[in-house]
């Protein structure tokens, strides 16, 4: 069983005017079988902390842990990163020209499962997955995210998740630019790859309507760069009624 723990994360980002610092002490701990809504405004650093727990190179952490199943993260290089259980859906993901879908899903999963998978077996397995999300056959020979819509990177995502079966899924804002139905598909994969009570979710949204389909058992928010109160799902019901302004003093339309 794993966990992630989180203890006092500060984060500064390089700019112009020299490093800023965005988070400000995030404590988290997410064990196997749990789902954490991290929800707070624009611009409070949610997506800071999942480049940091990525590792991007941008993000500089000054101080605080993050350990997965007691291992250092912040001392492995992204792939070890992946390759220890923690995956990683970015809310910009990256196009990599060239490289296609299928060519990409292989290459993840020989370095989270420590060998290639066996060539006939994983064309039946990206198939399968492919299937149950509703994605179009010709996806597989595609470049990564290249052209992609909105929606087919978030289909992307969870093909990952099926395929790569995480110990630990950190995923920002999988719910934004999705219609209902893509909504719907997303979430039955999140769900899926939660069955088992064996993996962690980590699911960082602006709005609730998500979470009408993914249930979370604790419930975070996230202002000026680090948790601020947190709860059970009931939380989530408040911030849709009352928005995130006791939080922020200000009122932010659509929250
Ligand atoms: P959220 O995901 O909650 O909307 P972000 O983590 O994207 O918040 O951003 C938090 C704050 O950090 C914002 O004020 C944003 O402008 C700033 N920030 C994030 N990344 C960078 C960057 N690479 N350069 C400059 N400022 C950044
Ligand atoms: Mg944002
Ligand atoms: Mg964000």
């Amino acid at each position: 069983m794993s966990t992630l723990e989180i203890k006092d994360l500060h984060v500064s980002v390089a700019t112009e005017d020299g490093p800023k610092e965005i988070l400000k002490g995030v404590d988290l701990t997410v064990k196997a079988g749990e789902t954490h809504a991290i929800m707070g405004p624009n611009g409070s650093g949610k997506s800071t902390l999942s480049y940091a727990v990525a590792g991007h190179p941008k993000y500089e952490v000054t101080s605080g842990t993050v350990t997965l199943d007691g291992e250092d993260v912040l001392a492995m290089s992204v792939d070890e990163r992946a390759r220890a259980g923690l995956f990683l859906a970015m809310q910009y993901p990256v196009e990599v020209p060239g490289v296609s879908m299928s060519n990409f899903l292989r290459t993840a999963a020989t370095a989270v499962r420590g060998e290639a998978p066996k060539l006939r077996t994983w064309v039946k397995e990206v198939k399968e997955s492919m299937g149950q999300l509703g994605i179009d056959p010709s996806f597989a020979e595609r470049s990564v995210n290249e052209g992609f819509s909105g929606g087919e990177k978030k289909r992307h995502e969870i093909l990952q998740l099926d395929l790569l079966r995480p110990k630990v899924a950190i995923l920002d804002e999988t719910d934004s630019g999705l219609d209902v139905d893509a909504l719907r598909v997303v979430s039955e994969g999140v769900n899926r790859y939660r069955e088992g009570g064996e993996t962690g979710v980590l699911l960082i949204t602006h709005y609730t309507r998500i979470l009408r389909h993914i249930t979370p058992d604790f419930v975070h928010v996230f202002a000026g760069g680090r948790v601020v109160e947190s709860g059970g799902p009931e939380l989530a019901d408040v911030l849709e009624a009352e928005g995130y302004v006791k939080y922020t003093g200000t009122q932010e339309a659509g929250a």
